[in-house]
């Protein structure tokens, strides 16, 4: 048995479209989409589009060295967003996985100094997480193949 849960493109497509279609039905309407980098930036820019929210801001955060292997804490690469650019507003952080949760309290402490309303929407949440997020598409307890991660990276050819 395959021991991984694999996304491809296609059901990414419906995912990011069935949770924007939560964050819709739920009555919540983000002023920013917050893309924790570099997992979440895909469901980022679909939710940005499926909600029609033009602002959004990126947090870059390096945790993962390979499967199930982590650095000792999450470090957030700068620049970090400016708090000032969320004040009082509805930010909706988008990821890839609650995994741990280590990665998402981190985004999510910063911007609760800032804005009014925070909430997460992760594609995958797993049941270990320490932050259990507003708005999830599928629970899994195994490693998860994205689609943007899935083949090493191109190289020359010619
Ligand atoms: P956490 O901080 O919740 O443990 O993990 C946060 C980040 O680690 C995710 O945004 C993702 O980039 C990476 N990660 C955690 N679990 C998985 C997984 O099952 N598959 C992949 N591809 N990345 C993961």
């Amino acid at each position: 048995m395959d021991e991984r849960e694999t996304l491809d493109w296609q059901t990414f497509g419906t995912a990011s479209r069935a949770l924007a279609q939560a964050v819709a039905d739920d009555g919540f309407r983000p002023d920013v989409v917050l893309c924790v980098a570099r997992g979440g930036l895909l469901l980022a820019g679909a939710l940005g589009y499926a909600l029609d929210v033009k602002h959004l801001v990126m947090m870059n955060v390096l945790y993962y060295t390979g499967v199930d292997e982590r650095l000792a804490a999450p470090v957030v690469l700068r620049p970090t967003p400016d708090g000032e650019d969320l004040a009082g507003k509805q930010v909706l952080i988008a990821d890839d996985v609650s995994d741990t949760g280590a990665t998402l309290r981190v985004v999510r402490d910063f911007c609760v100094q800032h804005a009014a309303d925070v909430r997460c929407a992760v594609l995958y949440e797993k049941p270990q997480t320490t932050v259990r997020c507003e708005y999830v598409w599928r629970r899994t307890d195994r490693w998860i193949n994205f689609p943007w991660s899935d083949e090493p990276p191109v190289v020359q050819s010619r």
